[in-house]
């Protein structure tokens, strides 16, 4: 298994009137045995990045290693990698079998051999008792899982896998992650993987990179990323449900919030005596006057009887989500995201109090985005 090197990758697309830079400034060290996956919206260069470090594509400037490798100039077939793409191309006119055992083939080992390796994995993936017969006769999840038995069959420098639980269903999806990261684990392999999932990204990776536009915005654990955003984007990216974020001022040493509708609210470090309040008093008393935003997750908001809470608000829907309540309320033109434990005993279309856990809140720049605290 490879450490994998990404240097200031830039990859640029020639459209129709015009340049479409896909991946621009992307670094990344991916030591081996790390599971780092690329996590973003839709059109951010996720797949881009796994091609140029695939060699699928050449990038227009930057470098990929492989350990102290260059393997920058190399084709894909040269860099002893396995991948696992969301359009599934198994050997339409071969057996499950010599499907997953191919990559055994090519590399000279004896029939018997490979088909009892190929039987292993199989077994792994919980497709042992298919693997007698042709792709055609499989569902779309079932393919999917021959094609990542055939990519865990021998140990590649790497394994690159761009979407692979697409197409299975939800329940299918919770099984092979289990299988994946447990597969992952036992065989200590480095993978490079994409999604737009950040239930899967969590639950996977060791490492993600938060990707947006072109660039990533944030490498780090999933606990990091979550817990300590570097900026507004990754706030809002990630977790579920989305972060609120409001429009605020800092003045002196207190942060002035104007929801509309008469709510405001005031921050101030004075409301406790924590050392993460007197860190966030220096950080944000050098910008008195200045516009920020202050962010809070709808786990940090409860909901409480009218005029109790931080401010008041009109309950318009809640949507059960299992253990939880998500409760969407309005305050002027403004959505206010609440994850409640139990909403069951109020009415939608009436006013209740929310309850902000203020030390809970995160600081960005109002017009960078940065997290300030
Ligand atoms: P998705 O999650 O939708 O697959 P992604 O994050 O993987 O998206 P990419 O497929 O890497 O994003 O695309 C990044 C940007 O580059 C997009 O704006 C896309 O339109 C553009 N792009 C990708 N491939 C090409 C290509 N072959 N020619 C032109 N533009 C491309």
């Amino acid at each position: 298994m490879s450490r994998i090197r990404v240097n200031n990758l830039r990859k640029v697309y020639d459209v129709p009137g015009g340049e479409e830079i896909a991946v621009d400034n992307v670094n990344l060290d991916i030591s081996n045995t790390d599971f780092l996956t690329l996590l973003g919206p839709s059109g951010c260069g996720k797949t881009t990045t796994l091609r140029c470090i695939a060699g699928l594509e050449t990038p227009t400037e930057g470098t990929v290693y492989y350990d102290d490798d260059d393997v920058t100039p190399k084709l894909a077939q040269e860099r002893d990698i396995s991948m696992v793409f969301q359009e599934i191309a198994l050997y339409p006119h071969m057996k499950c079998i010599d499907n997953i055992a191919y990559p055994l083939k090519v590399r000279g080992v004896s029939k018997d051999e490979r088909h009892e390796r190929a039987r292993e994995v199989a077994e792994i993936l919980e497709v042992g008792g298919l693997v007698k017969k042709h792709p055609a006769e499989l569902s779309g999840g079932q393919r999917q899982r021959i094609a990542i038995a055939r990519a865990i069959v021998r140990e590649p420098r790497a394994f690159l896998m761009d979407e692979p639980m697409t197409g299975l269903d939800e329940k299918l999806k919770v099984v092979m992650r289990k299988e994946l990261k447990r597969v992952v684990n036992e065989t200590n392999q480095t993978v490079v993987y994409v999604t737009h999932s950040q239930q899967e990204a969590m639950m996977l990776s060791d490492h993600i990179a938060v990707m947006n536009e072109g660039q990533i915005e944030q490498v780090g654990s999933p606990n990091e990323v979550y817990s300590e955003p570097n900026n507004r984007f990754v706030a809002t990216f990630v977790g579920m449900p989305e972060m609120n974020i409001w429009d605020a001022r800092v003045a002196g040493d207190s942060i002035k919030v104007d929801l509309g509708g008469g709510q405001r609210i005031e921050f101030s470090p004075r409301d406790d005596a924590s050392d993460s309040s007197r860190k966030r008093k220096t950080a944000w008393s050098s910008r008195s006057g200045s516009d920020i935003d202050i962010g809070f997750r709808p786990q940090a908001l409860s909901l409480v009887q009218r005029e109790q809470g931080d401010i008041n608000a009109e309950l318009r829907l809640v949507e059960p989500m299992g253990e939880n309540d998500l409760c969407y309320l309005d305050v002027g033109n403004l959505e206010i995201r609440v994850l409640a434990s139990d909403a069951s005993g109020v009415e939608e279309h009436t006013t209740v109090g929310i309850d902000i856990d203020r030390q809970s809140g995160y600081v960005f720049d109002g017009e960078l985005g940065s997290t300030i605290a």
